[in-house]
């Protein structure tokens, strides 16, 4: 199938729909009502031509717009960043990942001198 384009919005709707977020979780990180997070999601589902949610994170799948994100790694780290997130915030590893990457790094360098 073609892959629809998604606003920044709908993407991050159906990535954290997809990691079990609820929409009133979305709602209230974003700071608006339930029902224009609902409102995001029907425009998702129409981009999709899908009947629900957990069929449109199915399609979003297959067309390679989701993509399995590694956490837990100095990559996890930096696509947080990429995305803009706060990756100290990670639950999933990647404050710890990331400082064992910088420990080794700075042995490296200390070996090198
Ligand atoms: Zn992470």
């Amino acid at each position: 199938m073609n892959a629809p384009s998604l606003s920044p919005r709908q993407l991050e709707l159906l990535r954290r729909v997809a990691n079990g977020e609820t929409y009133r979780q979305l709602a209230s990180d974003w700071g608006v009502a339930e029902l224009s997070v609902r409102a995001t999601g029907a425009r998702v589902l129409r981009k999709f031509d899908a009947n629900s949610i957990a069929h449109a994170v199915h399609l979003a799948h297959l067309a390679g717009i989701l993509r399995r994100e590694r956490h837990g790694d100095h990559a996890g780290f930096t696509a947080h960043v990429r995305r803009g997130e706060d990756p100290w915030a990670c639950t999933q590893g990647c404050p710890e990942g990331e400082r064992a990457y910088r420990a080794e790094r700075r042995q490296q360098r200390k070996e090198a001198a």
